[in-house]
């Protein structure tokens, strides 16, 4: 007998342990559908709401990011985004967010990343407002209209997939949108988390001449090379001279500078040094600082004497991820995905949580 119930890991309070509840499996909505989520991964974007830091909703089912099964089609629901026909049993991806698509950033400015009225799975969806199965830290999801849905790379390992589930998708918004990657160019990449290593590996797949990634602690950078994400590794996390650090990145770039910095690392201090380290006439596209961290001291002079494109990329679209999508197995053949996933059980969340606040491990996905 198919289940009629759904496990959920719920932030009722912040700053206290998340709950695993029970709730009604409602049935699918018009051109929506049910997906048994066997994946839901962990972001860091999940720490800082369970830390209260983003304005959202309690209670609320946690998950942005998953991968699953669909079980139940809702009337409709007949094909996912590229046109390919979908039947319960078909593995699936979704997009985290739906925009509202009459707000000015959707309907005049073309930025559905700026939508003010996005919905977001697992961020601003509580459990009194809709279905409670609204967030893939669950054993079920309930997939609304408008949801854009992937069938699920063939061939790719599902863990491998969650590898970059939200990193990824966001940094093809902001190669594509935003600042590319071209051919030949030499690139640095600040943060060595999940969203720093997406940054390189696309940087290599489209045809970076090198790619050096400045993050830390050492582990981190150590699965990195054993992915094969990333031509130089350099540790200025635990550096006790940082500047040091700061002019073997310069030197690793032939002494110019790089042509395109990435910054993926989320400390506002970061801006500050990834300003010195582009050439004169470089680009500096600063995607990390996703939570607001703070003020931070910076030389402005750095971006006019070197005559600098700063540009800032906000989160992704759903047709970001099924460009995530298609790029898998490319992405796969290449680089060791899986082995930057550290699976948990969903009634284990508290110690995935605790594995990814401790930075222990790369990026941890929850099973059901
Ligand atoms: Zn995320
Ligand atoms: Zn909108």
């Amino acid at each position: 007998m198919t289940a009629q119930t759904g496990r959920a890991v719920v932030l009722e309070e912040f700053n206290r342990p998340l709950a695993l509840r029970e709730f009604d499996l409602p049935s699918a909505p018009d051109r929506g559908m049910i997906v048994t989520c066997g994946y839901g991964g962990i972001c860091g974007t999940d720490l800082h709401l369970q830390r209260g830091h983003l304005p959202i909703p309690t209670p609320l089912v946690l998950g942005h990011e998953g991968l699953g099964v669909v079980r139940e089609l809702g009337p409709g629901a007949t094909h996912d985004a590229t046109g390919a026909e979908l039947g319960p049993g078909d593995s699936v991806m979704w997009a985290s967010s739906i925009a509202c698509g009459t707000c000015p950033a959707c309907r005049l400015q073309r930025e559905p990343t700026l939508c003010e009225n996005r919905r977001t799975y697992g961020v601003n969806r509580s459990t009194l407002d809709g279905p409670a199965l609204s967030g893939s830290w669950a054993d079920h999801i309930v997939l609304q209209p408008g949801t854009t849905v992937v069938k699920a790379a063939e061939g790719v390992d599902p863990l491998a997939a969650m590898s970059l589930a939200c990193a990824g998708p966001t940094v093809i918004h902001a190669l594509y949108e935003r600042r590319p990657v071209r051919l030949g160019e030499v690139v640095v990449v600040q943060g060595s988390g999940p969203v720093g290593l997406a940054a390189a590996a696309f940087a290599q797949l489209a045809g970076a001449a090198k790619v050096i990634v400045v993050g830390g602690p050492d582990e981190r950078l150590e699965l990195a090379v054993k992915a094969g994400i990333g031509d130089v590794h350099l540790n200025i996390a635990d550096a006790t001279d940082p500047d040091r650090v700061l002019s073997e990145v310069r030197s690793g770039t032939g002494g110019e500078g790089a042509d395109l910095v990435i910054e993926c690392a989320g400390v506002p201090q970061a801006v500050a040094q990834g300003l010195t380290l582009a050439r004169r006439g470089g680009s500096y596209l600063v995607i990390g600082q996703y939570t607001d961290a703070g003020d931070t001291v910076l030389n402005p002079h750095q971006i006019v004497h070197r005559q600098l494109n700063v540009i800032g990329s906000w989160a992704f679209t759903g047709a970001h991820l099924v460009e995530y999508v298609r790029l898998l197995p490319t992405l796969a053949a290449r680089f060791n995905l899986a082995s930057l996933v550290t699976p948990f059980p969903l009634d284990r969340h508290a110690d995935a949580l605790a594995a990814v606040a401790n930075g222990s491990v790369m990026k941890a996905v929850l099973t059901s």
